[in-house]
């Protein structure tokens, strides 16, 4: 067996910061020491920080408590819906967008119907 995973996602924000995913809160970058990275939570209202080791692979100090529910993720579950679907639509060129996106959608229960058909719409071929 693999040693545990972390339940540490990471992504890009779409100012090309990087930014984790951690418990179901996003972190973004706040500052970076030669052995850490400290972190803190993207919702600006919320002042949850976290750190990690540099390479983002331990979380040396856990997130502090935030004042809001996790709720943005729904942002970030599209994200990777829409890379999930453009890798599973090469490997299955002739599979329906829609269905991949109902495989896909399993893991990502916050999506609504309405992301779903802007997903659809985004990937019919040109
Ligand atoms: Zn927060």
């Amino acid at each position: 067996m693999a040693s545990v995973d972390l339940e540490l996602t990471t992504f890009v924000t779409r100012k090309g910061a990087t930014g984790i995913l951690l418990q179901g809160f996003k972190f973004r970058k706040d500052h970076q020491t030669s052995v850490s990275i400290n972190w803190r939570c993207c919702n600006p209202k919320c002042k949850a920080r976290c750190k990690t080791d540099i390479e983002m692979k331990q979380i040396t100090s856990q997130p502090s408590e935030h004042n809001h529910p996790k709720c943005d993720s729904r942002e970030l579950d599209l994200n990777d819906v829409r890379s999930a679907c453009k890798r599973k639509a090469v490997d299955q060129p002739t599979a329906r967008a829609s269905k991949i996106i109902c495989t896909e959608n399993k893991r990502f229960q916050n999506i609504t119907i309405k992301d779903m058909h802007s997903i659809a719409n985004s990937k019919e071929p040109s």
